[in-house]
């Protein structure tokens, strides 16, 4: 600036070739604005002037005004060189607009300037990038004296384009021709190795790298963290990963991100604190895998400090970043925390919506879900696979068959209903909403199964009491070569002890490990349990969980508690009872059992001790709940609710309810109820269950004749079991409930449970 300050002072006595000379100094001093001044005032230009301030522009990302620059000098009739259409094109690969370099070829065609290596070099680049590839080649045939950037070029167009032979074959014959490798050449190859999983050639190449002295290179470094981690050879990635310069972010991140993505959590995060005490600032995608690791880990302490230091880089409002922190505070158990995120989040994108959708599912919140998926429609953002598996998982957990259709026809209309994992949910929805029969239609039509489907029609038809077409779909899934998992045996057995299907319950129990290895688990023994018990083979059942080889569980307890209930058979039971006691001593459900088989034998003094014995616990009933979804929306009726709107309708319905079915005969089982009070009022107390409120509520509400289903949150107690059945008898509709542990299917007066349950 000193000089030219000179030579102004002199009464600016340059010539346009000293002009040019001084406008490259400032250029290359990234002095733009006195470039684009000195640019101004020269009297005469020629294409050397514009084309140095074009690359000035380039330099500085101004793209729009070297664009503009270069219409400039072909519209005041300069000379258009090689020097002006490799600039040109490098702009316009720059600003991703490589498709114009179509226009460019043909004026470059004309003026003759195709087999000039750099030019060339140059258009190779654009079509490399549009992935034209065929140009590319035609372009690099016509080159006359190829150089070694030339080639380089080449062999990275094949290799960013996937024709990985052809990238290996121009790399073989410019080594025959002689041209040494660069940087880039090596980490074209190692792509083109990893495509074709040639690891043996790229071991070879490996050699070369070191030969050359490459192995320090970033690009090189890189290409070979990919190619051993893709070759599943974590050792030699490692070894490269500490050989190579460490100061770029780039192999930092790329090493933490696979081993957050190999289920190596605990390495990754622990190779994120190293790469912070070596001082290296991470970036947005070192953030995102960092806390991918800590998500899977549900490490809330080290949450919170990641979270401080995006904070601190200032990397708050990226979306990677912060979907990335929303997911480590919902897998943590704390979604409201996640939830304040994504409001604040001002570029939320549809992983954003699906992060916090499966959050809510995850967390047992399914109202909240489907909030969330209804609003993320309303905002056009786009649902995947996984944002329909979730919501229909949410459908499933409320029996919400209106809103499970719904979701379902919208997965039609965006092409998601032949996706497998859609389907599963389907499959898993529709049998839990009482619809097994459009599960197995799903099942029936389905594109691609895998080992989940199978399972959850297995299951599917298990809950709903149907064991002999749930073996059907087991041996079916044999033939078809699929291999059972401990999953589908538990299917299997249930639908067995479900059913009461003895013999083959046995028969699968045992081949179950002797032919397919499988080790049984908690679930397996509880289904034996429970169908060894409800057969009447209530010691053997009991000798079964004595002979389990680790500590039996609560569940097994019970399933031996109904059983015995069932059978009437007072000392198993109360052994039982006392088990589970020892294990939840304030567990309600099996007071209740037990006094009711007491009851039952007329054990008066027991039924009061146990009576006595609650008291003194202080316990607190788990709240009976029950819902019906009418019109797409959930109505939830806890037990002796009275706060629903329709509650005068309700009593109505309840009172008639309880007039036709004493005339039927009825007769309330008053052992259900626990409280020390008159006949009468435990009555009172037996018509206000939560499931009945919600019977009556669907009663009037829904189309006379229609199917009523109900969830319950609990295991149906004996006398609404016993109502229930009488009712859809006096009121011929069939009344379907969900229970905790299957679905009761009233029809005329019978349950497809044929009361073992
Ligand atoms: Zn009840
Ligand atoms: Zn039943």
């Amino acid at each position: 600036m000193g000089l030219h300050s000179e030579i102004l002072k002199r009464g600016n006595c340059l010539d346009l070739f000293a002009t040019n000379i001084l406008l490259n100094m400032y250029v290359k001093a990234q002095l733009l604005s006195e470039a684009e001044i000195l640019f101004d005032e020269m009297p005469e230009r020629n294409t050397i002037s514009f084309v140095t301030l074009i690359q000035g522009y380039t330099q500085s990302l101004q793209f729009v005004e070297a664009v503009g620059l270069f219409t400039r000098l072909h519209g005041e009739g300069h000379e258009l060189n090689p020097f002006v259409f490799t600039s040109i094109l490098k702009v316009l690969v720059s600003m991703e607009w490589a498709e114009l370099g179509w226009n460019f070829h043909a004026c470059i065609y004309k003026l003759g300037h195709e087999s000039n290596a750099f030019v060339g070099t140059a258009l190779i680049d654009a079509y490399s990038v549009c992935g034209c590839v065929d140009f590319a080649r035609e372009v690099f045939d016509g080159v006359r004296c190829k150089d070694m950037v030339t080639w380089t070029g080449m062999v990275a167009c094949y290799a960013e384009n996937d024709f990985f032979e052809e990238a290996l074959q121009v790399f073989s014959q410019m080594r025959l021709i002689g041209f040494k490798p660069n940087n880039f050449t090596f980490a074209g190859v190692f792509k083109a190795c990893v495509g074709l999983e040639a690891f043996d050639v790229a071991k070879g190449v490996h050699g070369c790298v070191l030969k050359a002295r490459y192995e320090l290179d970033i690009y090189v470094g890189v290409a070979l963290l990919e190619l051993y981690t893709k070759s599943g050879n974590i050792g030699n990635a490692q070894r490269v990963f500490e050989e190579i310069p460490k100061k770029d972010v780039i192999p930092w991140s790329f090493m933490i991100s696979r081993f957050a993505q190999s289920n190596q959590s605990e390495v990754a995060v622990s190779l994120f604190c190293r790469m912070r005490r070596a001082f290296v600032v991470p970036n947005q995608f070192t953030f995102a895998s960092a806390l991918q690791a800590c998500a899977t880990l549900g490490d809330i302490e080290f949450g919170k400090q990641m979270h401080g230091l995006v904070l601190k880089v200032g990397l708050a409002l990226d979306v990677f970043v912060s979907n990335a922190l929303m997911d480590v505070y919902a897998k943590c158990g704390r979604i409201e925390d996640s939830m304040q995120l994504f409001e604040k989040s001002i570029n939320r994108n549809d992983v954003s919506w699906n992060t916090m959708i499966v959050g809510y599912v995850h967390c047992g919140d399914a109202v909240k879900a489907l909030g969330l998926f209804l609003e993320m429609l309303e905002n056009r953002l786009l649902a995947t696979e996984v944002t329909y598996s979730s919501v229909l998982c949410a459908s499933a957990s409320l029996a919400a068959l209106e809103l499970g259709t719904q979701i379902h026809s919208l997965a039609i209309k965006t092409n998601y209903a032949k996706n497998t994992i859609v389907d599963n949910a389907l499959i898993d929805m529709y049998s839990k909403c009482g619809r097994i029969r459009d599960a197995r239609l799903v099942f029936d039509i389905m594109n691609e199964r895998d080992e989940v489907s199978w399972n959850a029609m297995i299951s599917g038809y298990s809950m709903h009491g149907l064991g002999i077409e749930a073996l059907k779909i087991f041996q079916m899934m044999q033939d078809r070569g699929y291999k059972p998992n401990t999953l589908t045996f538990v299917g299997v057995l249930s639908a067995c002890s479900n059913s009461g299907l003895f013999d083959q319950g046995q028969d699968y129990f045992t081949s179950m490990f002797q032919d397919y290895g499988i080790e049984p688990c908690i679930e397996h023994y509880s289904c034996m349990v429970w169908l060894l018990g409800r057969s009447g083979h209530l010691y053997k059942a009991a000798k079964l969980i004595e002979e389990i080889p680790f500590e039996p569980s609560v569940m097994l307890w019970r399933a031996l508690l109904g059983a015995c209930i069932i059978h009437n058979n007072v000392e198993l039971g109360r052994l039982s009872a006392q088990r589970i006691l020892e294990m939840e001593p304030r567990d309600e459900a099996t007071h209740v059992l037990l006094s009711n088989m007491y009851a039952i034998a007329r054990r008066w003094e027991n039924v009061s001790a146990i009576r006595q014995s609650m008291k003194k616990k202080g316990m607190k009933k788990e709240p009976g709940l029950s819902w019906v979804e009418n019109h797409g929306r959930v109505h939830y009726f806890s037990v002796g609710d009275t706060s629903h709107p329709d509650m005068k309708v309700i009593n109505g319905i309840l009172e008639w309810l309880n007039m036709r079915t004493r005339r039927a005969g009825f007769v309330p089982n008053c052992h259900a109820v626990l409280l020390h009070v008159e006949d009468k009022e435990k009555e009172r107390l037996l018509w206000v269950h939560s499931e009945r409120l919600a019977l009556a509520f669907a009663m009037f509400r829904t189309p006379s004749g229609s199917q009523i289903r109900i969830i319950k949150n609990l295991r149906i107690c004996v006398d609404c079991h016993a109502a229930m059945k009488l009712i859809s008898k006096i009121v011929q509709r069939d009344i379907i409930i969900r229970d905790m542990n299957r679905f009761h299917h009233f029809q005329d007066g019978i349950c497809s449970c044929g009361d073992y349950w």
